[in-house]
């Protein structure tokens, strides 16, 4: 049977990236239909909106989103229900996206990136589940009002509400589990749940759910000493599952382990494994039109699309073991390069990994 598969490439590199992303899944032999649809500014200048209905039929109806990018400063002075960036959030409600992976990943060939000494960070290769839908960024009641008594009596004060349901810790806990199952076993729960009451809930429930998962072994940590820990030692992670506060910090920390953000692709999946996956880079218009953008991190996406939303594992590792191959016969984009290497454009690293594939 066909599985289709949405391509919104959207703004800046997007287009270029994706481009490439898009060669190496038709390379496989699989039975994909890709069909494309516009999103962000380009669906805004063709279609008015940066998320056409169309474009949010054709992400219904598919098995998968492979997403490039959005954005650019020629819309910074739209109103903001219209900006590019709107596309991801509509997606993300229309499609249930609860669950937000982001992979960490230092290849050996490219320690010197990192800020961090080679040793702490060569090799790396952590998962971080962040929640993507509840938490204090969705809370109710929150904004500002007046206090009628207590030692602030007569000031305005701003407010927001963190809580947790019960279903929605449940599902991200499958997850993580089932993340944690595909590699190597190991699932690190970050709270605050010395302070927050949320926290011990989660961290209940957490327990709770991990007498499912018994080849799964599960610790829990406080999110200071998850920050800590991810610049002193991060190679000790294999998944970290979060909420959606604590997760925005920390996939941020993680990313910056790296130091190259042309490399790290994203997923954020609903339920039913549907998902979206784009790079965690944004649409880089400084570069777009240039072949100068790394298409890694795309590619990287597609690869985790095959995983998590096809359960094509074996074809996931073909398509990662290509990346690997081609970093280690010293090919670079710009964001990369370094001495001794040899630089390339967005269409020869795209070349390199389809041969490196084959
Ligand atoms: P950015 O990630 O687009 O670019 C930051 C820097 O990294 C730039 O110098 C860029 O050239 C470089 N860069 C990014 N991706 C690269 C790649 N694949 N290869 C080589 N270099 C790369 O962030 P920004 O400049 O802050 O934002 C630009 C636009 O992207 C804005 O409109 C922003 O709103 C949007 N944005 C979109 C997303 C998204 O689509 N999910 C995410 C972040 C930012």
């Amino acid at each position: 049977m066909t599985t289709q598969i949405a391509v919104l490439p959207g703004d800046g590199i997007g287009p270029e990236i994706t481009e490439q992303a898009e060669r190496v899944l038709n390379s496989l032999g699989l039975d994909l239909s890709l069909v494309h649809a516009n999103v962000g500014g380009a669906a805004y200048d063709s279609h008015g909106h940066p998320l056409p209905p169309e474009t949010l039929e054709l992400a219904k109806s598919s098995a998968a989103v492979l997403f490039g990018a959005v954005g650019d400063w020629k819309y910074d002075n739209l109103v903001r229900e219209l900006r590019p960036e709107q596309a991801i959030l509509g997606l993300r409600k229309a499609l249930g996206l609860f669950a937000n992976l982001r992979p960490a990943i230092l290849y050996p060939q490219l320690a010197n990136a990192s800020t961090l000494k080679p040793e702490i960070v060569s090799g790396l290769d952590i998962l971080i589940l962040r929640e993507l839908t509840g938490d204090i960024y969705f809370g109710q009641p929150r904004g500002v009002r007046v206090l009628e008594d207590g030692p602030f009596a007569g000031q305005k004060q701003g407010f927001d509400t963190m809580h947790y349901a019960e279903s929605e810790v449940r599902r991200i806990a499958h997850v993580a589990f089932q993340a944690a199952q595909k590699r190597n076993k190991k699932l690190c729960s970050v709270d605050k749940a010395n302070v927050l009451e949320t926290s011990q809930f989660w961290r209940d429930i957490m327990i709770d759910v991990a007498s499912e998962y018994p080849d799964v072994t599960l610790s829990h940590m406080y999110v200071d000493n998850a920050a800590m820990q991810l610049v002193r030692a991060p190679k000790e992670f294999d998944v970290i599952v979060t909420g959606n506060l604590f997760g925005d910090i920390l996939s941020d920390e993680a990313a910056m382990l790296t130091g190259s953000i042309g490399m790290l692709p994203s997923a954020s999946l609903n339920a039913s494994n549907q998902g979206l996956y784009e790079p965690s880079h944004g649409s880089a218009p400084d570069i777009a039109g240039q072949n100068k953008a790394n298409p890694l991190a795309m590619i990287l996406s597609a690869a985790m699309l095959l995983r998590y939303s096809l359960n094509h594992d074996a074809h996931a590792t073909r398509v990662e073991n290509a990346v690997r191959t081609v970093l280690e016969q010293g090919l670079r984009t710009a964001d990369i390069y370094e001495e001794g290497t040899q630089l390339v454009g967005t269409s020869e690293m795209g070349d390199a990994v389809l041969k490196a594939l084959n």
